[in-house]
């Protein structure tokens, strides 16, 4: 039996475990793919405070040493199921655990064109995150691909940057705030793709060219970075019955508790404005404070925990 089971190894689940054990709680991290979540894969990060830059799988690897140390149990299992209740139940693909408290710290994954190459040019090229990667593309030429508010706020970022930007979109009239729009229009390195597709990317180690289609006709466009706009999933089918959802399936939470007692949430699959890692960690220590009082008032109840 454990006093918390946290379910995602990224950067909020840790956290959460970091804390959690250092409340002297026993704790149990469940992570299916790979400890440090999304973050793992992306060559540097430098918009975490305390780190001028850092690889991610360096920065992943130092939030599992820091937890292990702890004596947080990480374990590489899938969950499959939570059961909620006074004392919450686990099923992961290699067993059954249980403890009085759960915290959901699944995150989310940005969408992709699901186009051959697309994978291998993540972090050499194709990125997600303007904020994050944008300084490595100064004075370059990107695309930027999508059409609502997240992809014209990329390209306004990126053209204070970039000598040439491309907003490629499929559909005829982007689906931004006026406002976003109005300053996509003042900016002259700034050229709108309407009716386009991208349909091929292509490179040796880097990303060096992208092909898309406008009106049936293929243009190819030699670029050094591509953003993806086109959305983010959120890793929430697991609770999509046991927690209220918002439209775009993010975990309905303000504060990190949910409506069920004892399950908390932390990261990018709670519903929230930002998505980063400073955010993600915030969420994971908010969800670990509530953990703790919980497991404190119900030891008062009943006399134990
Ligand atoms: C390429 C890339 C570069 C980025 N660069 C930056 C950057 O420079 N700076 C910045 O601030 N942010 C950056 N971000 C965003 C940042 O990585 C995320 O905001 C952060 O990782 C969110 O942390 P999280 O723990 O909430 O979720 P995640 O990192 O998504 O971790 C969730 C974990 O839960 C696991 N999981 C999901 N479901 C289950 C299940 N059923 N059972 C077990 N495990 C499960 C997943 O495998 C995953 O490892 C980047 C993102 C990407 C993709």
């Amino acid at each position: 039996m454990y006093d918390v089971m946290i379910i995602g190894g990224g950067p909020a689940g840790i956290t959460a475990g970091i804390y959690c054990a250092r409340a002297n709680l026993k704790t149990i991290i469940f992570e299916r793919e790979c400890i440090g979540g999304q973050i793992a894969s992306t060559p540097s990060i430098q918009n975490f405070p305390g780190f001028i830059s850092i690889n991610g799988a360096d920065f992943a690897s130092n939030l599992y040493e820091q937890a292990v140390n702890l004596g947080v149990d990480i374990v590489i299992e899938e969950v499959l199921d939570i059961k909620p209740g006074k004392v919450k139940t686990i099923i992961t693909d290699d067993g059954e655990y249980q403890a009085k408290t759960v915290i959901i710290a699944t995150g989310a994954k940005h969408r992709l064109l699901n186009l051959p190459n697309e994978e291998k040019f993540i972090g050499k090229g194709i990125s997600f995150c303007t904020s994050c990667d944008g300084a490595f593309f100064k004075g370059l030429d990107v695309a930027i691909v999508g059409g609502a508010n997240t992809a014209v706020t990329n390209a306004l970022y990126m053209s204070n940057l970039c000598r040439k930007v491309y907003l490629i979109y499929h559909g005829s009239k982007l689906r931004c705030e006026k406002a976003l729009f109005d300053g996509l229009q003042e900016k002259e390195n700034v050229e709108i793709l309407y009716h386009s597709s991208v349909v091929e990317i292509k490179g040796e180690d880097e990303l060096e060219e992208i092909v898309f289609e406008k009106d049936g006709e293929r243009h190819n466009l030699k670029v050094q970075g591509m953003f993806l706009s086109i959305g983010m999933n959120a890793e929430t089918s697991l609770v999509q019955n046991i927690l209220p959802l918002s439209d775009k399936k993010y975990i309905l939470s303000d504060d990190c508790t949910t409506a069920e007692q004892g399950i908390f949430v932390a990261g990018d699959c709670r519903n929230k404005n930002l998505r980063q890692l400073t955010t993600a960690v915030s969420d994971g220590a908010e969800a670990a404070n509530f953990a703790i009082h919980y497991l404190e008032n119900e030891a008062k109840l009943v006399g134990t925990i």
